[in-house]
């Protein structure tokens, strides 16, 4: 004990002593806490999974190898799979999937699976990226499952903002600017990107003093809407991504994260004077070639875009026809006055905006 004051003697030793037995006593104390929180975690989360992946029922309603082909999914080839997922999915035309007029209203929620899918078809994402059959399959209807059957924030709103971006990058010309990879990624991030949503806002989250809001400083709910999709892809069975390499995979996901966070609109000023000036400056060049090449060029000018477009597709339902923007402002409303009834009745609060579900817009 050559560290301690040698005046501290016998008694200043054993109180070291003590204090360090102690210390180390803690520490396992709380590293066994910690083990054990661990555990309880990944049991929950096992839980989840299980039921809110999509099941071998669900699965063959869509990629029917039992009725086609009297095979189970583990006894098929890929080619044959693809080949039956293919003629399953809907015609792009007949719904107008590459329309930004689409409107989801006369289609079922379980076509909107596959419709979902019938859009990655269209950008040759999973031929380009070896994507199997059944994992495109069990990851679309998993994320339709992740989605709650609230008002407005439901699978329904998670596929039209998938379906605008589809169109923006091919009907509206942006996928010059991307690469086959950054689309299937900004197209799958757009699908993911209000992943259980509760149908209240981040401010209700802090008033409520939710787990989220403890987790999460900032775009509480879009933090968890990233966290969610990225547990998702952690399960090899729903990952859409798993032939990608290294590179590859890791770049899906920083765009994932991009793409979801900026549909924070509390992040939406910032993001406008950024992508203005892409466009005053692209307004002063005299080519396309040149405008081309002065966005792929830099990484950053491209994900400012893509940002832009997240937050265009997520309120593009204002430039739907008439027939279709008004039904959708009204479950917007309705949404938000059902915040109010929890925030007078949970939080025992006025609301700030004085509405309730009970009122009824003329
Ligand atoms: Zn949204």
């Amino acid at each position: 004990m050559h560290f301690l004051p040698k005046k501290q003697g016998l008694k200043g030793v054993v109180q070291t002593l003590t204090q360090f037995l102690g210390w180390s006593v803690l520490n396992t104390d709380t590293y066994d806490k910690m083990n054990k929180l661990e555990n309880r975690k990944d049991i929950a989360q096992e839980m989840l999974m299980h039921h809110l992946k999509c099941t071998p029922q669900e699965l063959q309603s869509i990629l029917k190898t039992n009725e086609k082909l009297n095979k189970n999914v583990d006894d098929c080839e890929q080619k044959e799979m693809m080949k039956i997922l293919k003629e399953e999915l809907p015609d792009p035309a007949a719904l107008e999937l590459y329309e930004f007029h689409f409107s989801d209203l006369p289609v079922s929620e379980h076509e909107l699976i596959k419709s979902g899918i019938r859009l990655f078809v269209e950008l040759n994402a999973l031929d380009k990226f070896k994507v199997p059959a059944e994992v495109m399959t069990k990851w679309m209807y998993t994320v339709r499952k992740g989605y709650r059957d609230i008002t407005y924030h439901n699978w329904r709103h998670g596929f039209n903002v998938g379906q605008t971006m589809f169109t923006l990058l091919m009907t509206g010309k942006l996928k010059k600017y991307y690469s086959d990879l950054e689309a299937f990624a900004m197209v799958a991030a757009a699908f993911c990107h209000d992943i259980d949503h509760r149908g209240t806002n981040n401010l209700y989250q802090m008033k409520s003093a939710a787990p989220l809001a403890k987790l999460h400083g900032s775009s509480i709910l879009e933090r968890h809407h990233l966290e969610f999709s990225k547990t998702l892809l952690e399960d090899e069975s729903l990952n859409i991504f798993q032939n990608l390499n290294k590179r590859q995979f890791e770049n899906v996901i920083h765009l994932f994260e991009v793409a979801i966070i900026a549909t924070d609109l509390a992040l939406y000023f910032k993001k406008r004077t950024m992508f203005q000036k892409i466009v005053d400056a692209a307004e002063q060049m005299k080519s396309e070639e040149e405008v081309i090449k002065y966005i792929i060029t830099d990484q950053t000018k491209k994900e400012i875009i893509m940002a832009m477009m997240m937050t265009g597709c997520d309120l593009s339902a204002i430039t739907k026809p008439w027939e279709v923007q008004s039904k959708v402002a009204l479950m917007v409303a309705n949404e938000f006055w059902e915040q109010g009834d929890l925030e007078r009745t949970v939080l025992q609060q006025q609301p700030i905006v004085r509405l309730q579900s009970s009122y009824v817009i003329p």
